[in-house]
């Protein structure tokens, strides 16, 4: 409910005002002085306040300005009453930051109207409050990426400069190819941290329209996996598929998804032992009723490795920059944006990204909305190994 504070030291007034407002709905508070309304404002803080300029003990001035200076009181609106004759007293109650002013005696549809007009204006300026806000909170979370990015963007330039002193000491041709290597590696992570930099600048800034389009999965998803084939087949893993031959052909934008798998399925590739196993599922429940999925139907495409990743790092994974400590055993050194792009490009896709671990396993999957109308396969569970 509404709350004001009606500050007014003749109690036939106070007691009139207090009664209109009341049988308004409004809840009220009344003060008979300007130290107790200013105790009143600040103990329990009202929407609004009424408060007359002549009171004993604090004036209507120094209530309003220590109201005005304390930040929980100081966007509270606030209507000076005062008497017929005093036009500069308005203009002193109006340079000290007063809302509005009404002058006795006044209309009960005067007071009404002034009260009305001063909460409608409040909510846009609490919204504007707010706004400024999450402005200010996103200003200070970009701040803090571009000091972060700064680091990163740091550390090939060093190895760089490192690998580049020692390959003009090198005695031999091993030695040489060795600071070779490393610089072509190197190079490649900056350009590689470079060009994610910029792909979230771009989505973040919206500067690609999406393409949606109606995709085969039968034929695109093979041609998705394709470097994946060879990239596991490196490190003695095994990739399987399954691909349900009726599952529907989704309308999608084909380079966000595309970048979607790829991402998922290079860090499955990365973060999964030699020998490990990497699954690419896709899936879309028939079954699921409107009442327990209010998303409405969806198409999943689950990418599953064996590898463990703690919990307590799971929440952390889709921030940028973010590399769970344990999880790059293999010193493959992803450059911490893969999952921030992943998550970032499943939004737009109007879908979204989950992850579990446990047991031994990890799996992403990712939801994307399709429309109800398609036909949809139940799908059998065959896996395809698709790299041996
Ligand atoms: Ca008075």
């Amino acid at each position: 409910m509404t709350k004001i504070l009606v500050i007014e030291d003749e109690p036939p007034l106070r007691e009139e005002i207090l009664d209109i407002l009341e049988s308004e709905g409004f809840d009220v508070m009344g003060a008979e002085d300007g130290v107790q309304g200013l105790d009143l404002a600040q103990t329990t803080p009202p929407d609004l306040i009424l408060c007359d300029i002549m009171l004993p003990n604090a004036d209507g001035y120094a209530v309003l300005s220590s109201l005005r200076q304390n930040p929980d009181t100081a966007l509270i609106p606030f209507i000076f009453l005062t008497a017929k004759a005093a036009r500069e007293s308005v203009r002193q109650g109006m340079d000290l930051g007063a809302d509005d002013y009404l002058t006795k005696p006044f209309r009960t549809d005067e007071l009404l109207n002034a009260i009305t007009s001063r909460l409608t204006k409040q909510v846009a300026i609490v919204q504007i409050h707010q706004k400024v806000a999450q402005l200010q909170h996103s200003n200070l979370l970009k701040d803090e990426f571009l000091e972060t990015a700064s680091q990163e963007l740091r550390r090939p330039a060093t190895n760089i400069i490192m690998a580049l002193k020692l390959l003009r000491q090198a005695s031999n041709p091993e030695q040489t190819q060795r600071y070779i290597d490393s610089l072509q590696q190197e190079c490649s992570r900056e350009i590689n941290l470079i060009d994610d930099l910029l792909d979230l600048y771009y989505l973040g800034a919206n500067e690609r329209p999406l393409q949606p389009e109606k995709l085969n999965l039968q034929t695109w998803i093979p041609a998705i996996i394709e470097p994946f084939k060879t990239q596991s087949r490196k490190r003695q893993q095994t990739l399987w598929s399954n691909i349900p031959p009726y599952l529907p052909m989704p309308i999608i934008d084909a380079a966000d998804f595309k970048r979607i798998l790829s991402e998922l399925l290079n860090n499955a590739c990365k973060y999964t032992a030699p020998g490990g196993k990497i699954v690419l599922e896709a899936r879309c429940d028939l079954t699921t009723s409107e009442a327990t999925n209010p998303d409405g139907k969806t198409i999943m495409f689950i990418v599953s490795n064996e590898a463990e990743i703690p919990n307590e790092f799971i929440p952390n994974l889709f921030q940028p920059f973010y590399r769970a400590p344990e999880i790059d055993r293999w010193q493959q050194g992803g450059n911490g944006l893969g999952l921030t792009l992943v998550e970032k490009l499943a939004q737009r896709l109007s879908g979204k990204v989950q992850i579990s671990s446990k047991a031994g396993w990890t799996q992403f999957t990712l939801q994307l909305p399709i429309e109800t109308n398609l036909p949809v396969a139940l799908a059998p569970t065959i896996l395809n190994e698709i790299n041996s």
